[in-house]
This record gives structure tokens, C-alpha cells and sequence, in this order.
């Protein structure tokens, strides 16, 4: 049997959480927007060294989003995986703050943000001030694109890497 480990995926409303999730999970990539109220729970194995893990990939969806985080999503997380939309610079701002009310509630916890939609370089509002202060903030900094996939294993990986390392809670549920 794998271990399982809980992995809360945060972000604003639109940022990709949902299509980072399928695409790490099932392989799939949708345009349609479909927000679904509620949270939806997919799992993935990743094999990190010669361990094997069951990534239990939760993803909160709906109003709660631009809430803090509700305590009962986060409580018994093992990693966090905060989404950033490359191509919207306040969603930064809405991120760590849902990081900070996730990690008052769940202790600190290993963390990788997703600079999302990098496919779209025309648009991108991300600097290197705004990369610093999320690294400052504790976060390991990584660039995905749900649409086309790139750097979506790296993303996950470095959480499944950083949980390993960690003493952070194994899932039981
Ligand atoms: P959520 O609200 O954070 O779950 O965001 P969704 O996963 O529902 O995505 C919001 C919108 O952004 C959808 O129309 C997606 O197709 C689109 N989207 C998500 N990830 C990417 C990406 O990496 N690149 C592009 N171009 N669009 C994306
Ligand atoms: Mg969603």
C-alpha cells in the first residue's frame, strides 16, 4: 500500500486550480469554465525516489474561494499547493492571503506555488519582484500551463518531494 497524503489546492476563482488538477490527474484539458460549488477530491500515485505516494488532491471550488479557508478543507493537509494566474498580478495578493489563513490554520506546511497559464507570454503580468516576494513568503516557485502541460509533473513533484521531507501529517482518512 502507498502512503496517501492530503494536498490542498489554493487559489482565486479562475486561476486554474480545477484544470491543473485534471491535468495532473486524468491527462485532460478543458476551455469550458465550469465552477462547481463544493470540493472535489482527485487522486494521483507519483513514484519520488523509491517511495510511492497517493496524492489525495483536494480542490475547493465556488464562493468559499474568496473566503479564508475554511478550516475543515485544510485540517489534515500534508502540502499546499498555491495557484497563481501569470496573467492576472492581483491574484498574488489573493494567494498569499489564502496561504496565510490556510497555514494559521494548518501550521506550516510545505508549500509550491504554480504560476499558472504560461502559455500565455503576451499576457504575462508576473515580475521578478512579485517571484521574490512569494519566495520570501516560504514558497517554492514553479511556471505551469494546465492547457499544455508543461511543468505541471514538476509542480506536483516538488510538493511530493517536499512532503517527503517533512513531518507533515500522513493521511489516514
Ligand atoms: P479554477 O477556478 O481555479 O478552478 O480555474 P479553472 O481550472 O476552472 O480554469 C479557469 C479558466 O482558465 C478555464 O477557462 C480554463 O480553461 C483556463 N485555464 C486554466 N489553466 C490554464 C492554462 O494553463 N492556460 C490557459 N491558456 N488557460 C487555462
Ligand atoms: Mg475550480
Amino acid at each position: 500500500m502507498a502512503e496517501k497524503r492530503k494536498v490542498c489546492v489554493l487559489g482565486a476563482t479562475g486561476v486554474g486550480k480545477t484544470s491543473l488538477v485534471a491535468r495532473f490527474a486524468r491527462s485532460i484539458f478543458s476551455e469550458s469554465y465550469l465552477t462547481t460549488i463544493g470540493v472535489t477530491i482527485e487522486t494521483r500515485r507519483v513514484r519520488c525516489d523509491d517511495r510511492e505516494l497517493d496524492l489525495l488532491l483536494w480542490d475547493l471550488s465556488g464562493e468559499d474561494e474568496f473566503q479564508d479557508v475554511q478550516i475543515s478543507y485544510v485540517r489534515g493537509a500534508a502540502g499546499l499547493l498555491l495557484v497563481i494566474d501569470g496573467t492576472r498580478r492581483f491574484t498574488v495578493e489573493t494567494g498569499l492571503r489564502l496561504h496565510a489563513a490556510a497555514r494559521a490554520t494548518a501550521g506550516e506546511l510545505p508549500s509550491v506555488v504554480a504560476l499558472n497559464k504560461a502559455d500565455l507570454t503576451a499576457a504575462w503580468e508576473i515580475d521578478e519582484a512579485a517571484e521574490a516576494r512569494l519566495r520570501r513568503a516560504g514558497l517554492l516557485v514553479t511556471r505551469t500551463s494546465a492547457k499544455t502541460g508543461a511543468g505541471v509533473e514538476g509542480a506536483f513533484s516538488a510538493l511530493a518531494r517536499a512532503m517527503l521531507g517533512s513531518d507533515a501529517p500522513l493521511w489516514r482518512g
